[in-house]
């Protein structure tokens, strides 16, 4: 049907670049956006898988800009459309929403201006197209392409079904001729599949690009004291950067924001529990203001625009690698180096098997989320590339360690955990069989450690034949230890207090018919910044010191930009063009002009102003 072949104007794909260069004030596409640019304004489908931060706008709106017509953009992501909308003007492109935040007057005001051809791309909200005035206005414009942003909504098994996303599918029966692309960040081959049938995209071509985000470096470190941990984290690296915390529960997300602001992190809670409004406040801020740091449960996030968030870190253990996968690609969409840190440790399985034991639903279902922590749980204990092992779970290949994550910059060492291992499976066999007793992580410890705690001597524990024959181990050991024999389903938690049994796979060890290869912890945790040796691609080196000052100063002539006109910093400028600017200082406007980033329009607004900018820096710095 869709065939790009049949309609293909020679001199589509210059003319795309064209409009790059000219509008968006980039040199070159990434990856495979030239290939699905040319094929949507050809007329094609497309379906198009492609990591956060990979550029999956630009596959929309230059087609939008090149083809006849207006684009219409269908988003759920309804808060972020006016910033979305707000980012386009700012690049001279003529952008409207219809969505229920308006009025009937704002509405008529944007179906005019559609109407008379005075758009370029209209965003719309997926429950608009239920309504058949909608569709008689699309019907009495002219549509130049359909796009399908977070398409993996119309998955009715996916994390973000939104069943207006199923009303999507009439759009290829009324508009036939319309291309359509439906685009998302989610990896996996089932949502994959689900998207392609349900939108109907049949004969769409499908885009897979690498998952892998070079820029980010991935970080899982044993917790002890998280908040501590967390804070030096923060200090050290990210000090006046922008970043999420993720917790599991509400409470936890007030107590370690409370925590930051009183050690002068610029701090905000976000979770389901707070007043709408007080969310949408602290929502705005992070969006609007620089270096302002969200704890946040995870119903924070999904399609947060924000290019520079600089770290995403985890206080609790995500439920499984697609969740890790998302939240943390929540860092680094500008491509700038970036970290993700999770601090996880016994707590954390203990606490996640018994949810899991507690969770409503049938056996399969317990089966299932048991798949997916277990495949978390693998990636915690990894003791090779990390990236290597994220990419493998979403069947991609990484040729060689990156070079970029915490085990390839601080290889961890192995052990012969065998003995360790059966001397604590023998304790808990010991309990259950001559006690029939079952207890938690902490008291199997103090009897292998030869503790008389009270507990202890209560329950007569140091008549055991385990009693004390473990202290070549160090209590903070033994629960790693533990640990890691729970990862490796060589013992289980059971019940609503966590106590520990053995599985099918202990008789093996307790046999000796089975080593086990235990990580030891690094001494010290890497916090490299990046790679020694080979850079990597995507991630541009760090800013020169001698940058730095001019950098603040462009960072604090952005903020009053975006603060006078009411939007996001990043709308004014990104922080890679600040960089670029403040390392490259041109001395014209010309020069400025080819800074990425800096198209016709944005030249032609801010321009003079940038290098007045560069004139007064260059002034305070020169000697007197
Ligand atoms: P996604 O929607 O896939 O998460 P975006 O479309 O927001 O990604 O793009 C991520 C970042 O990359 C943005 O800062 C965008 O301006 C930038 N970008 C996209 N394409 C290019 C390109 N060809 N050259 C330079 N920067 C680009
Ligand atoms: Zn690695």
């Amino acid at each position: 049907m869709a065939d790009p072949t049949e309609n293909s104007e020679p001199g589509a794909s210059s003319e795309a670049l064209g409009v790059l260069r000219r509008v968006f004030g980039y040199d070159a596409f990434r990856g495979e956006q030239e290939e699905i640019i040319e094929h949507v304004v050809a007329g094609g489908d497309a379906l198009v898988l492609m990591p956060t931060g990979g550029g999956k706008s630009l596959c929309y709106q230059i087609p939008a800009l090149v083809r006849p017509g207006v684009g219409v953009v269908v988003s759920p992501l309804i808060a972020l459309m006016q910033d979305q909308v707000d980012a386009l003007r700012a690049l001279g492109v003529r952008a409207g929403f219809l969505n229920s935040t308006q009025d009937l007057d704002e509405r008529r005001m944007v179906e005019a201006e559609f109407l008379a051809g005075e758009l370029d791309v209209l965003y719309l909200a997926p429950e608009r197209l239920r309504l058949e005035s909608t569709m008689s206005l699309l019907d009495r414009g002219k549509v130049s392409v359909f796009a399908i942003d977070e398409a993996h909504c119309v998955a009715q098994w996916g994390h973000d079904f939104r069943p207006d996303y199923l009303t999507l599918s009439a759009l290829h029966e009324r508009w036939p001729d319309v291309p359509r692309i439906a685009l998302t960040a989610t990896a996996t081959e089932a949502t994959r599949k689900e998207i392609a049938a349900r939108l109907q995209l049949g004969d769409a071509r499908h885009f897979v690009a690498s998952f892998d985000r070079p820029n980010i470096q991935y970080r899982i470190v044993p917790k002890n004291d998280p908040k501590k941990q967390l804070l030096e984290l923060i200090h050290g690296e990210h000090a006046g950067d922008a970043g999420v915390v993720y917790c599991l529960s509400r409470k936890s997300v007030e107590d370690v924001a409370d925590f930051l602001v009183a050690h002068g992190v610029a701090a905000l809670p976000y979770h389901a529990g707070l007043d709408a409004r007080v969310r949408a406040a602290n929502q705005a801020r992070f969006l609007r203001e620089d270096g302002v740091v969200m704890v946040a449960t995870i119903a924070f996030g999904m399609g947060i625009d924000k290019p520079d968030v600089r770290f995403v870190a985890h206080l609790d253990l995500p439920k499984s690698v697609e969740g890790y996968y998302q939240e943390t690609g929540r860092a680094g969409r500008d491509g700038l180096p970036s970290t993700a840190w999770l601090a996880y440790g016994l707590q954390d399985v203990v606490q996640q098997r018994k949810m899991i034991d507690g969770s409503e639903g049938d056996d399969a279902h317990r089966r299932r989320l048991t798949a997916h922590l277990d495949a978390m749980l693998a990636l915690c204990e990894a003791v090779e590339c990390r990236r290597a092992r994220l990419l493998a779970y979403f069947g991609q290949r990484l040729p060689e360690p990156c070079g970029n994550c915490d085990t390839c910059l601080t290889p961890p060492v192995t052990w012969d955990g065998t003995i360790a291992a059966q001397k604590f499976l023998s304790a808990v066999y010991r309990l259950a069989r001559e006690r029939r007793q079952k207890f938690g992580a902490g008291q199997i410890i103090d009897i292998l450690l030869g503790k008389r705690t009270a507990k202890v001597i209560q329950h007569d524990h140091d008549q055991l034949t385990v009693f004390g024959i473990g202290t070549e181990l160090g209590a903070a050991e033994w629960r790693a230890v533990v640990r890691q024999l729970l990862a490796l389903g060589l013992l289980a938690v059971e019940g609503e207090y966590g106590t520990l049994v053995l599985t099918e796979a202990s008789g093996e060890v307790l046999g000796r018919r089975r080593d086990v290869l235990l990580r030891r912890e690094p001494e010290k945790p890497s916090r490299a910044r990046s790679a020694p040796g080979k850079p990597r691609a995507a991630a541009p080196a760090d800013l020169p010191e001698a940058a730095v000052p001019l950098f603040e100063a462009l960072r604090a002539w952005r903020a009053s930009q975006a603060k006078e006109q009411g939007v996001p910093a990043y709308v004014v400028f990104h922080d890679a063009t600040l960089r670029e600017i403040a390392t490259l200082r041109p001395e014209s406007l010309d020069a400025l002009g080819t800074v990425g980033g800096v198209g016709e329009n944005k030249l032609a607004k801010y321009g003079e102003r940038i290098l007045e900018v560069l004139a007064e820096s260059a002034r305070a710095q020169a000697p007197a």
